[in-house]
């Protein structure tokens, strides 16, 4: 089975996996949210309640498994979507995630899902770690103050309270420990498009992505 890969990184709040959730049903590509794996290693460790700091605490990776699959993640085979969400994994995620063994674990997983078939993955180091020989990598970004008014709307529409500045200093904090990291941090590829999606709208965003990835599908003679 032939296989190709897309990456799409960003920063939080770029809107990488509405984005990637769209572009993939439209073009048939199966879509892998790795903050989504991220979080459910978060939410372990917190039910564990070891301390996130010391990485000798972190000795149930071993006997996890953690599957993102249409739009549902698992964690141990059971459906986690929901309990990720909360601003408490969000808090922490970042703690987390700069772990060596758990981004070692978290890559394998990545690496095996992504091996066959049409393939679009998303998040922070796809593009320079994970799959560093992409067919294409999308760098998304947008100002700080636009990726915390969409978060805000969002939440609003989905009637919970929220607040802008709260909201903003939260996705500013995430940026910081996730660009500043010793492993795997936050950064474009130098072979990534870089999407600046400030100032369009999803479809806008959706429809540049399709046509690159259409592009360059058709120009390497995979498919
Ligand atoms: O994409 P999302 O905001 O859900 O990601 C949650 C967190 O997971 C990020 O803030 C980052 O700390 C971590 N992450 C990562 N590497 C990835 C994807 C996410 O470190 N490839």
């Amino acid at each position: 089975m032939s296989n190709f890969q897309v990456a799409i990184d960003g920063p939080a709040g770029s809107g990488k996996s509405s984005i990637s959730d769209l572009v993939a049903e439209k073009l048939d590509f199966t879509h892998i949210d790795t903050g989504a794996m991220y979080r459910a290693v978060c939410l372990e460790a917190l039910n564990r309640g070891i301390n996130l700091e010391n990485e000798a605490e972190y000795t149930f990776l071993k006997d996890i498994s953690v599957e993102n699959i249409k739009k549902h993640t698992y964690l141990n085979g059971v459906d986690v979507s929901k309990e990720i969400r909360t601003p408490k994994v969000s808090a922490n995620v970042s703690t987390v995630s700069k772990m060596k063994s758990v981004r070692d674990k978290m890559v394998d997983f990545q690496r095996a899902s992504a091996s066959k078939g049409l393939v679009l993955m998303d998040g922070r180091d796809i593009g320079t770690v994970v799959l560093k020989d992409a067919d294409v990598k999308i760098f998304l970004t947008a100002s700080v103050e636009c990726r915390a008014l969409r978060r805000y709307k969002e939440l609003i529409q989905n009637g919970e309270e929220a607040s802008l500045e709260e909201i903003k200093k939260a996705i500013a904090e995430r940026d910081y420990k996730d660009s500043h990291r010793e492993i795997s941090p936050l950064k474009k590829a130098d072979d990534a498009i870089e999407v600046d999606t400030t100032k369009m709208t999803i479809e806008e965003v959706c429809n540049k992505i399709i046509s690159i990835i259409s592009e360059r599908m058709n120009s390497n003679g995979k498919f």
